[in-house]
């Protein structure tokens, strides 16, 4: 075994005690010819620099993870957004964030992974389905130099609208032409099952027919994984179940370092990362929800992971460290 390799074990043995994510990558990246000619095996460090606004590009290891917002959605503070926890509560979190209080504003990022020689997007965006100050993905795609048509692969973490309808344009045409996309074998189960649509409430009539829409035409094409196992060689998939029945994150690991992308694990910041036990409007099983929450980010915090998330705040990836009962969430790029 050559230094290098052998240094490079070391390192990733270091990060793999006591996780439940069978994390991909670290010293695979090292095989013969993927060398650039150093013979001593150098970690490289994370690195965050915005590129403009709403798109910020972070280096991890010889990982490149970039932020590409999709917009915003703003809508009046109710009783509704939290339930079962008192609407003065929820909005004392939200002053004491620093936000304001009478409406709340969600923010939308989905990420681009470019790792292997391969560039993958997590989650598609709103396309022109969502809130009028969302549907920014392609143009901000774009303006860094991403070409839609260059995206090989789309990992999708669940089927709601704001990660989905961004696949398929209003006018039918596939908004990634080239990409494979990538689902949870669980969520296509659950969301493309025929009886289950037609018994469902009227208010998610619209959701079932989202998928329909971005899914029945290319039902064949779409790759279903298992959740836990690997989705694309060297992205490892994690099961974060609760705000969907197969929501699912990625990670890998990368010169010693983990990145996990976790989707809605939270909806915005301020108030279910600092309140990890209330739960948001749209988690759909809100006990399983928050199992999933504290089991994942009791592990990011002790893993030290770099953390992304679809609704998060400035480049929505960082670093996640525990506060009182709950976690704050610091942004590599603000
Ligand atoms: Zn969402």
């Amino acid at each position: 075994m050559n230094p290098t390799r052998r240094a490079c074990l070391r390192a990733s043995a270091a990060l793999a005690a006591a996780s439940s994510i069978p994390w991909l990558g670290g010293c695979a990246d090292l095989g013969p010819g993927d060398l650039p000619g150093s013979i001593a095996y150098r970690p490289k460090g994370v690195r965050g620099a915005a590129l403009r606004d709403g798109v910020a590009r972070t280096e991890i290891g010889s990982t490149v993870v970039t932020s590409v917002r999709d917009g915003f959605a703003t809508m009046p503070l109710d009783e509704n957004f939290v339930p079962g926890v008192p609407l003065a509560q929820v909005r004392q979190a939200l002053d004491d964030a620093g936000l304001g209080s009478a409406s709340v504003t969600i923010p939308f990022t989905a990420f681009v992974v470019e790792r292997r020689k391969r560039r993958m997007l997590l989650d598609a965006g709103n396309g022109s389905f969502g809130a009028p100050g969302s549907g920014r993905l392609l143009a901000n795609l774009r303006e860094v130099g991403i070409e839609p048509a260059s995206i090989q692969d789309v990992l999708i973490t669940h089927f709601h609208g704001d990660h989905i309808n961004g696949l398929r344009g209003a006018d039918g045409k596939l908004a990634f032409p080239n990409a494979t996309i990538h689902v949870p074998a669980p969520e296509w189960d659950w969301w493309m099952d025929d009886a289950r649509m037609r018994a469902a409430p009227a208010a998610m009539r619209g959701a079932f027919e989202a998928t329909r829409r971005v899914f029945a035409p290319i039902a064949a094409d779409v790759k279903r994984f298992a959740p836990g196992a690997e989705a694309l060689p060297g992205i490892a998939t994690i099961p974060a179940f609760g705000h969907t029945p197969g929501h699912t994150g990625f990670g890998f690991e990368d010169g010693g370092h983990r990145f996990a992308y976790l989707g809605d694990l939270t909806n915005v910041t301020a108030l279910f990362l600092r309140h990890p036990d209330w739960a948001v409007r749209f988690d759909m099983d809100p006990e399983t929800a928050r199992r999933s929450r504290r089991r994942l980010l009791d592990e990011a915090v002790a893993g030290n992971w770099v953390v992304a998330g679809f609704h998060w705040p400035g480049s929505a990836m960082g670093r996640v460290a525990r506060i009182g009962d709950g976690y704050e969430f610091a942004p590599l790029v603000s």
